[in-house]
């Protein structure tokens, strides 16, 4: 089976230590090919570097996550236009809009938002959405843009069935991580992910976070890394009644087409 994650902060400093060791984990699991999510402009350079080092299996998102919006200014769009000419930029993103904490004002996580949309229409680059207790503003502004945007994905899917519906109905891909494995928080997703149709769901770690809290035994450092996608499949393809080598199959065709990676 082969497995693509779609969502690997790779080059945060949990991984300083051992970044090859996480990367060599990650292929002997059965991961083929990930995604470097990219968070800010000023790490962009870097998560581009480390795709280079293995082109074939390494590609990056580009963009500004609703946290640093508050940093977006008149140069932005046009600093984001030029490091998305990279190849191994596949989406434009993390961008989006988080009403859970705030972290920049929403006046100003619009801003960013409809900008990087804006350019995503301009280059056909899909787009890599976060949404945290927005997903009312977020269907409401995608309902403009929709048309014109080639594809759009919201990563770390949390929220309700309203708002998968929503996201569903704009014809949407949804990406689901180890939050599904959650028995504290993530219990609500389980019914759910049945209802998200083949070729518009996709999987994840977020790694370093969210470790899947159904891992036995759990890594004493409580790190999560791409190596444990598997374990987020299990639980999503026993959500769906589906076989893992099903789940493997079309997630996997469906993260290819929708980054290009083939
Ligand atoms: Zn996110």
């Amino acid at each position: 089976m082969e497995w693509v994650d779609i969502g690997v902060n790779l080059l945060d400093a949990a991984f300083d230590k051992d970044r090859e060791a996480v990367l060599e984990r990650a292929w002997a699991a059965g991961i083929s090919q990930m995604i470097l999510t990219a968070t800010g402009l000023d790490e962009c350079t870097a998560i581009q570097a480390q795709c280079a080092t293995d082109p074939q299996r390494l590609f990056c998102t580009a963009g500004v996550h609703p946290h640093g919006a508050r940093h977006w200014n008149s140069e932005s769009a046009n600093d984001l236009r030029l490091l998305a000419q990279a190849d191994c930029v596949r989406a434009i993103g993390e961008c989006g809009l988080d009403f859970n904490r705030d972290f920049s004002p929403r006046p100003q996580q619009l801003k960013a938002l409809e900008q990087q949309l804006e350019l995503a229409v301009e280059l056909g680059y899909p787009v890599f959405l976060h949404e945290r207790e927005a997903s009312d503003t977020l269907v409401g502004i995608l309902r403009d843009f929709r048309d014109r945007l080639p594809a759009a994905v919201v990563h770390c899917f949390t929220a309700d069935r309203q708002a998968l519906y929503g996201y569903l109905d704009l014809d949407l891909h949804i990406g689901i991580t180890g939050w599904i494995c959650d028995e504290r928080r993530g219990t609500h997703l389980q019914p759910l992910v049945r209802d998200i149709p083949a070729g518009r769901l996709m999987l994840e770690t977020d790694a370093p976070w969210l470790l899947p809290r159904t891992l036995s035994p759990k890594p004493k450092n409580r790190r999560n890394e791409p190596a444990w996608l598997p374990e987020v499949a299990s639980m999503v393809a026993a959500c769906r009644g589906e076989s893992l080598e099903l789940l493997a199959e079309h997630t996997t065709a469906t993260a290819r087409e929708f980054f290009r990676l083939v």
